[in-house]
């Protein structure tokens, strides 16, 4: 969004909460439309060149024997210029594309939105205040633009009765170019591996109700994930040594965000901050390229933002929709909750 504005001639500030741009996460995928997105942003081929060298999916048993392969092709594949990278490498990358052309504030975030008929005033953390066009929110799930110009979280999250915790593993837990996947019902541990260095572990758990925790106390949310994965065996008890001395331990529940407008007054929201999808549809990333994309042509063909937000939304909706209905296919694909989806989940690989 931000290289867009400013090829369509806006000054842009962004605002980052962390102190550098947000690294962390497994491997994401940029698919479908997203890659025209990047091809048209000048920046596809350094998206290819960053392609995971991964095979496969590999669906294990306790005893940590193979009892079902996907091939990358055949998992949620769109076509075959899909493109598997590290999320980390797709930050470094929109970021190298605009970091010289926009003004960054980081370790900062806006605390306060007065709109008028002609500009917003925003005031920031550090008690700066400035006057814009517009304000894009793009601040994913938890979005504070969201809550200030649209109301509190809670109405707009459709809770998916999962959670999921992400954090970084030894190698040795995994196997070069493949990502292992073992479940029991209602649970999944997933090892993937893709550099000598390191792999990266994803626990994942269904929950009837939400657990309540406190967003800043990393070791509760340890102690959460510890105890839905207590008594697991395959690579789970190792799996859990290495959430403890994990440093990037992330957990979140499994949501979604359902909006029923995404823009207000001169304030939009763009990707997971209007519309996650949640990880089990492999399309956030994918969706949030696209999203911005269509609201950067819409600005950029209508010289009046109402009809450009119009136009966003009337666009985009059916896309958000049609794709977010998928996500319980990916949950039952990831997370099946009984032996027997289990195994006819892992005979889908034989
Ligand atoms: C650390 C992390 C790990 C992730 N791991 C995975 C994964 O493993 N698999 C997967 O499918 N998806 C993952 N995601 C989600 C995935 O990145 C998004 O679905 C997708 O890229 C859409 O991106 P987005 O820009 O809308 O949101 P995000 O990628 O969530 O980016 C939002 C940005 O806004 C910043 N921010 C948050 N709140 C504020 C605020 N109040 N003020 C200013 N800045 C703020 C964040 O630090 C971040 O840089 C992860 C997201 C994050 C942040």
């Amino acid at each position: 969004m931000a290289y867009w504005m400013h090829y369509y001639g806006y000054d842009v500030t962004v605002v980052e909460i962390g102190s550098e741009p947000r690294r962390g996460g497994t491997p994401i995928d940029v698919r479908g439309e997203s890659l025209d997105c990047a091809k048209r942003m000048g920046i596809l081929d350094a998206i290819k060149k960053a392609k995971l060298p991964t095979k496969g999916l590999k669906f294990m048993n306790a005893r940590n024997e193979v009892q079902g392969l996907m091939l990358v092709e055949e998992i949620g594949a769109i076509s075959s210029e899909d493109t598997e990278i590290r999320r980390d490498d797709l930050v470094d990358i929109l970021y190298a594309k605009v970091k010289h052309s926009v003004s960054y504030k980081f370790s900062n975030r806006i605390i306060q939105l007065e709109q008028n008929a002609s500009n917003v005033k925003v005031t920031f953390k550090d008690d700066t205040t400035g006057i814009f066009d517009f304000v894009i929110g793009a601040d994913g799930i938890h979005s504070g633009v969201r809550k200030l110009a649209f109301g509190q979280e809670e109405q707009f999250t459709h809770f998916l009765n999962f959670y999921f915790s992400v954090f970084t593993v030894d190698s040795n837990l995994g196997e070069q170019n493949y990502a292992h996947m073992y479940n029991t019902p209602d649970t999944m541990a997933t090892v993937y591996f893709y550099n000598a260095d390191s792999a990266d572990a994803l626990l994942a758990f269904r929950a009837p109700y939400k657990v309540i925790f406190d967003r800043y106390n990393v070791e509760e949310q340890k102690q959460i994930v510890t105890n839905a994965f207590a008594g697991i065996g395959w690579k789970v008890p190792q799996l859990l040594d290495a959430l403890k001395q994990a440093d990037n331990f992330y957990l979140d529940q499994g949501c979604q965000i359902k909006m029923p407008a995404w823009t207000s007054g001169r304030v939009a929201l763009i990707g997971d901050a209007g519309y996650a999808p949640a990880f089990p549809t492999g399309m956030g990333s994918t969706l949030a390229m696209h999203g911005a994309t269509v609201l950067a042509d819409a600005m950029a063909e209508n010289d009046n933002y109402e009809t450009a937000f119009n136009v966003y939304g009337e666009t985009f909706r059916p896309v958000v929709d049609q794709l977010q209905a998928t996500v319980y296919d990916g949950m039952s694909f990831v997370l099946p909750e009984t032996a027997e989806k289990i195994e006819a989940r892992n005979s889908l690989g034989k």
